[in-house]
């Protein structure tokens, strides 16, 4: 433990599982009081008892980020509990309806056969969730002086990944959101960046369909490493995992990048965001 988040209050959104699980762990561990916040309430809970059981300080609250006043209330019972709120990471998504469907769980559909409650569905989790977080979040940060605020984006809002077109597009508006917001914000004090993860970093995520790999597990594609025909240039002979990607959440959370705003960072993924084809290996 290095103590680089002592004494600061964190709320993340989608902690419920996946990364924002990981990051409430890696979060507390370094000295943070944690938020947990999940549309799902079971799965709040279970991150908080992890958290808690490793002596951590957490509370686990159920709201719908795509509803204002859920995440306002949400926010508000947070700053109740602990005072105070210094960094807020809208990190809670959802992949549209057409892509991925050995996660959704459905059958891929046509971009033209994709319906106007597909596109609210996803556009009211990933991009007007993310604007209500912050929203929420704000006039407790002008209170005090300050604060720093994450948006979860992805690798799709920079590179085209098969059927995935609501989401990459939802996705690109984050990003849009954080450089615009890093400068309306930055005269309170309140830094705005985001997190661009690859696909794969849940350890239940399928490759999605329009690949050769349809199926796979990321770590099946991704070992064993090959020099200059792995999907993932880097050589460390392991996939990547969530703690590499809270991480890099931690560094934009903590003092650490105090003078960062307006960034999209993208995810620890072993410099396949660089690679043309990155599923498709030779
Ligand atoms: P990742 O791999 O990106 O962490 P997951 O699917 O594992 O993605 O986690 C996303 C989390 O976000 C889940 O726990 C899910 O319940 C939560 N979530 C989804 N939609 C909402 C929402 N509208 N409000 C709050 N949390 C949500």
């Amino acid at each position: 433990m290095t103590n680089r988040l002592d004494g600061k209050v964190v709320l993340i959104t989608g902690a419920g599982s996946g990364l924002g699980r990981e990051a409430s762990q890696l979060f507390s561990s370094e000295g943070a009081k944690i938020a947990i916040v999940d549309i799902d309430g079971d799965r709040a809970e279970q991150t908080l008892k992890l958290v808690q059981e490793a002596g951590g300080e957490a509370i686990a609250i159920t709201a719908d980020v795509s509803q204002k006043d859920q995440i306002v209330a949400a926010t508000d019972a947070a700053v109740e509990k602990f005072g105070k709120i210094d960094v807020t990471w809208a990190n809670a998504g959802v992949v549209s309806r057409g892509g991925v469907p050995t996660v959704a769980g459905g059958e891929q559909v046509l971009f033209e056969d994709l319906t106007e409650q597909d596109w609210n569905d996803v556009l009211g989790v990933n991009l007007s969730g993310v604007i209500f977080t912050a929203q929420a979040a704000v006039p407790h940060m002008k209170a005090n002086g300050g604060g720093t605020i994450i948006a979860t984006s992805s690798a799709a809002s920079f590179l085209a990944y098969h059927d995935i077109s609501f989401y990459s597009a939802t996705k690109a508006g984050v990003n849009g959101l954080v450089r615009a917001l890093a400068l309306d914000l930055g005269p309170f004090g309140i830094r705005v960046n985001g997190i661009a993860p690859t696909h794969g970093m849940s350890p239940n995520f399928l490759m999605p369909a329009g690949s050769p790999v349809v199926g796979q597990s990321y770590e099946q594609v991704a070992g064993p490493w090959v020099p200059f025909h792995s999907p993932i240039p880097l050589k460390l002979n392991r996939p990547p995992t969530l703690l590499d990607n809270a991480k890099v959440a931690l560094f934009l959370a903590s003092d650490d990048s105090a003078y960062m705003s307006g960034s999209v960072l993208n995810s620890a993924d072993g410099g396949t965001i660089g690679r043309v084809g990155i599923w498709f290996p030779e």
